[in-house]
C-alpha cells in the first residue's frame, strides 16, 4: 500500500477544497476542532472540513451560553444518505444544547426549482419523518415551512432592502429573465439563517455543503448591514438622551467612509490612528480631557484606547459632541471605554436592541464534504442508482451497495498485493460517513484492511449491505411510529 493514502479520514481529497481555503477565506475545520467539546465524528472524520466563523458557536457550547443551528431542507426529491449528513448535524448541535431549527424551503422549491404544490407538501413530509427518525427533538427545537412564517416574510422584506438586483445577479448569475419569485425567495433564505436570531442575538451555525458558501457570504454581508449602530454609536448614545439620531446616523456615516480605507488600523489602534493621521480638533480633545480631570478619571489616552475600531475623525467629533451633551451620563458611564473588543461589541448589539434593531452576529456555517455517488460521480437525487433514498426498500439499498464502485483492483491477487483504494472508494465512504456510526475504530479497521490488502471488495460490500439493509430498517420503524405522531406537532404540512 502506498504510505501517502494512509489517513482513514482522507485528507487528500481535502485538497480538492483547497481553493474554497484560498480565495474565500473558509478556514480548515481541524484548526477549531480541539475547541469543540464532544465532536460529532463527522467532525471527527474531517467529513466536516471546513468553517467559517464556528468559533463562537464552540465558545458558546463550552461556556452553555445560547447558541443555534439551523438549516433548510428543499423538498424536491425524496431525502437520501446525502441529506442524512446535514439532518445528522442539526440533530447533533441540538444535543449540545443548541436550539435547532429545520425548515422546509417550500418556496424556494417552487420558484427556483417549479415544483408543484402538492410535491412540496408530499416531499416535505417525508423530509420531516426522517429529521424526527434520525433524532430531532420537535420540543426542543423548530420546524417550520418558509410560506408559513411570517415573521421570516417580514424580516425578508427588510432585507430585501438592503441587497440590490445586481449583487443577486453576480452571486446567484440571474439575468434579465429571472423571475421575481425566484429572487424573492433568496431573500427568504436570508431571512431563514437569521431567524433563529430575530428575538435575541446568538452565534447561529448553518451547516451546509461548499457549494453554498455564497449565500453564507450574502448572509453574514446583510448582517452587517443591518447594523444600524456600530461601536461608536453605542459608545455616544449612552442611553441616548438628547442625542439626535441624525448625530448618530453622521457618525455612521463617517464610519462607513473609514471601512473603505484599506490601510484602516485594527480595534485598539484607533486612538493612536486618530492621532496621526486625522487629528481630531484640539479644542474638543483638551474639553475631554477636563471633562475626564473634572470627573477624577486618568488622562485622555488610555480612556479612548478604545474608541472603535472604525472610528474617523467625524465619528470622534460626533462623539465629542455627544459627550459634551451628554456629560451625566458619560460621567456615569466613564468606565465602559475600558472595555475591550468583545464587550464593546456586546454594548453596540444592547444600543442596538434598546434601538429597535436586530442586533445580528453574523452568522457562522460549517462545510461537509459531498458523498460520491454509488456509481462513482456525484450522488445525485436524479440518479436514482447513484444514492440511497432514506425510503428505498432496505432489500433495494442492499442491493444498490452490492452493485456499487469500488476502490478495488483488477484482480483479489493485485488487492492483496497492493491493498485497495479506499479514498477513491464509494464504499468506504458508507462505512466512514454513515455504517459505523460512532464507532472510529470500525471504521479505521475498514479502512487499514484496505488498503492493507486483508480485506477484498466482494466481502467488504458484503458487509456494507447488510449493515446498510439493516440501517434502512430501523430508519423505518422509526419513520412509520413519527407517521402516527406527525399531527401532533405544531407544523402545516399542506399548502
Ligand atoms: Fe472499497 Fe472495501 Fe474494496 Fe476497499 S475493500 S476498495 S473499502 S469495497
Amino acid at each position: 500500500a502506498d504510505e501517502a493514502t494512509l489517513d482513514p479520514w482522507g485528507s487528500s481529497t481535502i485538497a480538492d477544497y483547497r481553493k474554497l481555503f484560498e480565495q474565500f477565506g473558509i478556514e480548515e475545520f481541524d484548526e477549531v476542532l480541539p475547541e469543540v467539546p464532544n465532536p460529532h465524528y463527522l467532525m471527527r472524520r474531517g467529513v466536516i472540513f471546513g468553517h467559517r466563523d464556528y468559533r463562537p458557536v464552540a465558545d458558546a457550547m463550552r461556556n452553555d451560553d445560547p447558541f443555534a443551528a439551523l438549516s433548510g431542507f428543499m423538498p424536491t426529491g425524496d431525502p437520501h444518505i446525502g441529506h442524512k449528513l446535514v439532518f445528522d448535524e442539526i440533530i447533533w448541535h441540538q444535543q449540545q444544547g443548541g436550539d435547532a431549527y429545520a425548515l422546509i424551503a417550500d418556496l424556494e422549491a417552487h420558484s427556483a426549482r417549479g415544483l408543484s404544490w402538492d410535491e412540496i407538501d408530499e416531499h416535505a413530509t417525508n423530509y420531516l419523518l426522517s429529521l424526527l427518525a434520525l433524532g430531532f427533538d420537535p420540543d426542543e427545537g423548530t420546524l417550520y415551512r418558509q410560506s408559513d412564517n411570517r415573521e421570516v416574510q417580514d424580516l425578508a422584506f427588510e432585507l430585501g432592502a438592503e441587497a440590490n438586483f445586481s449583487e443577486l445577479q453576480a452571486i446567484y448569475d440571474f439575468d434579465g429573465e429571472t423571475d421575481i419569485s425566484h429572487m424573492q425567495s433568496v431573500v427568504t433564505q436570508m431571512a431563514d439563517i437569521l431567524y433563529p436570531q430575530l428575538d435575541e442575538p446568538k452565534p447561529t451555525v448553518i451547516p451546509v455543503g461548499p457549494d453554498q458558501d455564497p449565500h453564507m457570504r450574502l448572509a453574514r454581508d446583510l448582517a452587517a448591514r443591518m447594523r444600524y449602530f456600530g461601536v461608536t454609536e453605542a459608545f455616544a448614545s449612552f442611553e441616548a438622551d438628547g442625542v439626535e439620531r441624525t448625530l448618530l446616523r453622521q457618525a455612521y456615516d463617517a464610519r462607513e467612509e473609514y471601512a473603505e480605507d484599506a490601510d484602516r488600523p485594527r480595534c485598539g489602534e484607533a486612538a493612536d490612528w486618530l492621532r496621526d493621521h486625522q487629528p481630531a480638533p484640539a479644542d474638543a480633545r483638551e474639553s475631554i480631557v477636563a471633562k475626564l480631570d473634572e470627573a477624577g478619571k486618568e488622562p485622555l489616552r488610555p480612556r479612548i484606547r478604545f474608541l472603535d475600531r472604525n472610528a474617523t475623525d467625524a465619528a470622534f467629533e460626533a462623539l465629542i459632541e455627544a459627550i459634551d451633551g451628554e456629560k451625566r451620563v458619560y460621567d456615569e458611564h466613564i468606565d465602559t471605554f475600558d472595555l475591550d473588543h468583545a464587550e464593546a461589541e456586546e454594548l453596540a448589539r444592547q444600543v442596538e436592541l434598546d434601538n429597535g434593531g436586530y442586533g445580528f452576529q453574523p452568522p457562522s456555517s460549517i462545510y461537509h464534504r459531498f458523498m460520491t455517488g454509488l456509481t462513482g460521480g456525484k450522488m445525485s437525487s436524479s440518479i436514482p442508482a447513484s444514492h440511497i433514498s432514506l425510503l428505498d426498500d432496505p432489500e433495494d439499498g442492499y442491493d444498490k451497495v452490492k452493485s456499487a464502485t469500488t476502490g478495488g483492483r483488477s484482480t483479489a491477487e493485485e488487492q492483496r498485493e497492493k491493498g485497495g483504494k479506499a479514498d477513491e472508494c464509494p464504499v468506504y465512504e458508507l462505512y466512514a460517513y454513515l455504517l459505523s456510526g460512532d464507532d472510529d475504530e470500525f471504521a479505521k479497521e475498514v479502512y487499514d484492511e484496505c488498503v492493507g490488502g486483508e480485506r477484498l471488495c466482494g466481502g467488504c460490500k458484503e458487509q456494507a449491505a447488510e449493515l446498510m439493509e439493516q440501517f434502512l430498517e430501523e430508519h423505518q420503524e422509526k419513520r412509520a411510529e413519527w407517521e402516527d405522531r406527525l399531527e401532533e406537532l405544531d407544523i402545516d404540512l399542506d399548502s
